[in-house]
């Protein structure tokens, strides 16, 4: 249970200035640039952040070759591994509150949220990939007698780690803890507007034991330090979560200069559909609106296309709206807020931008579509409900990354399809129906990586979360994840 006198006492904390973790140690970048810290709750200055260079990378990404090439944590027994891991685990689940808190004056998620999203996800993703590893067997080959052939798991050595500003500790865990579990050494770069709990968790690791140099974090400009990551000579590997724009160019400076493998996360425009047979109406239409205006929008799988059969589109809309109406939006720490703010003023222009760019092309803004709470300074919007959507209107088509939900009505299912697959993204879907045959041929005609029947959202570390077409080529979560971070070895001996 949270409690808002805890909460409370919290929020006004000093943060003192943060500097990168380099081997080991806390340090400034090399130029003792800086960059400031906004909160989105008020837009005040809370601290300042490391603000890197490309020498800082090159430090970090050293060090992390060092720290992979003697084998100081690769070389540890996986059991071994595991008890670092659990420690480091236990030491951020202590800190739960205090954690959680910073990260919202960071990022703006709401705390009802964040604790479990973050925090809460970070310590059982750790956890996960701890418990796992030693239990990860390589193969021996089914031969003639005269040979054996053993395939080894290896870890690869350097990881690049490039995160968004949405769940920085979730998402910045799903990378970590399998990269970490499998041995490798991790570069690490946080969005620049939600640094701070990831760079709390780094200092925690050393506490817990893990060696120097094997997990570092550069904080920093996108294009200075994550530009310098993509082009590093000695990053084997780079994982990543955010957007299209940024995923291409990683690709592109890899081909400039390793050809390091490039895992990408990016984005969606997930189609949530509701038949008029869907089980519950009411509860499809409360779940799908906490699927896109949770986190003001800010989830990559959010269901941010409502495609509902033209039968009960009216009054389905109508429900929506009554739910929309009724979500808290506001202070983020507060333990009744529904929806926290907007990460960052650029991105709440720029949904507000989207609101006018629907209505430039005829559609029609049913519920909400302002900025909300100017008076406190932060970065608040209204949930948007966007109607008169045709499917290849910008609306329908593009991310925005935002509460705003745009709206189609449909006939039948083959027609459903169709515009469900009418995007460049194949994130995720969701399908509500009582008909089981209906769901099993949307789950087969539907081009996403994660397919909801009769919910949203939820979905726990059992499973793999990635996408198809260009919502990115890898996955998180679940033990698929750890084919990222091993390479396999193949042994040929002649016996
Ligand atoms: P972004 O692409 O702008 O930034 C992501 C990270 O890339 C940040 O750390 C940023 O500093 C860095 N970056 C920026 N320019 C770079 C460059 N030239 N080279 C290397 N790194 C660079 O994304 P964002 O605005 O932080 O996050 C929102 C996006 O993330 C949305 O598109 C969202 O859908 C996506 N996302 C996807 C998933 C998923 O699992 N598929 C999860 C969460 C968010």
């Amino acid at each position: 249970m949270l409690d808002q006198t805890k909460i409370d006492a919290l929020r006004h904390e000093m943060i003192a200035p943060r500097g990168h973790v380099i081997d080991g140690e806390i340090c400034n970048s090399a130029s003792g640039a800086v960059s400031d810290v906004i909160s989105p709750l008020n837009g005040e200055m809370l601290t300042t952040i490391a603000s890197g260079s490309e020498e800082d990378v090159n430090r970090a990404v050293t060090a992390a070759r060092r720290a992979f090439e003697d084998r100081r944590w690769a070389g540890l027994a996986p059991s071994e591994r595991k008890k670092v891991m659990l420690r480091w685990a236990d030491l951020i689940e202590a800190e739960t509150l205090a954690l959680t808190v910073l990260g919202v004056r960071d990022n703006g998620t709401e705390i009802g949220m964040a604790i479990k999203a973050e925090v809460g996800s970070c310590v059982g993703t750790i956890r996960y990939y701890a418990e796992a590893v030693d239990k990860i067997y390589g193969q021996v080959a089914p031969t003639a007698d005269s040979v054996l052939g053993l395939v080894h798991h290896e870890p690869v050595g350097v990881v690049g780690a490039i995160v968004p500003w949405n769940f920085p500790l979730m998402i910045g865990a799903w990378k970590l803890a399998p990269a970490l579990a499998a041995g490798n050494s991790v570069v690490l770069k946080p969005a620049e507007t939600a640094s701070l709990s990831l760079l709390r968790i780094a200092e925690l690791a050393l506490k817990a034991g893990l060696p120097a140099g094997v997990l570092n974090v550069v904080t920093g400009k996108g294009s200075i330090v994550g530009e310098a990551m993509a082009l590093s000579m000695d990053i084997d590997v780079m994982v990543f979560t955010g957007s299209g724009g940024v995923g291409r160019r990683l690709l592109e400076n890899s081909a400039r200069s390793n050809l390091k493998r490039c895992y990408l996360e990016l984005g969606g425009k997930s189609p949530n559909i509701i038949f008029a047979d869907a089980p519950d109406l009411e509860e499809a239409a409360k779940v799908s609106v906490a699927g896109i205006f949770r986190n003001s929008g800010q989830v990559c799988v959010a269901g941010s296309r409502m495609l509902i059969q033209r039968e009960i589109h009216d009054d389905f809309v109508s429900i929506m709206a009554k739910y929309a109406g009724k979500m808290n939006v506001g202070d983020p720490l507060g333990v009744t807020t529904n929806a926290g703010a907007v990460n960052n003023v650029t991105q709440l222009e720029q949904n507000l931008r989207f609101v006018e760019i629907a209505q430039s092309e005829g559609n029609t803004v049913f519920h909400g579509g302002a900025r909300l709470l100017t008076e406190t300074g932060g970065y608040f919007m209204e949930p948007t409900i966007i109607t008169n959507v045709k499917p290849q209107d910008s609306i329908a088509q593009q991310e925005v990354f935002g509460p705003v939900l745009a709206v189609t009505p449909f006939e039948g299912e083959q027609e459903v399809i169709e515009i469900a697959n009418s995007t460049d993204y194949g994130l995720s879907a969701g399908v509500w129906t009582s008909n089981l045959g209906r769901a099993h041929r949307m789950i087969r005609g539907i081009k996403s990586g994660l397919i909801h029947v009769n919910t949203y959202g939820g979905s726990d570390m059992s499973v793999p979360l990635g996408g198809v077409k260009q919502s990115g080529n890898g996955h998180d979560k679940s033990l698929h994840a750890f084919d990222k971070y091993f390479d396999l070895k193949t042994a040929w001996i002649k016996l």
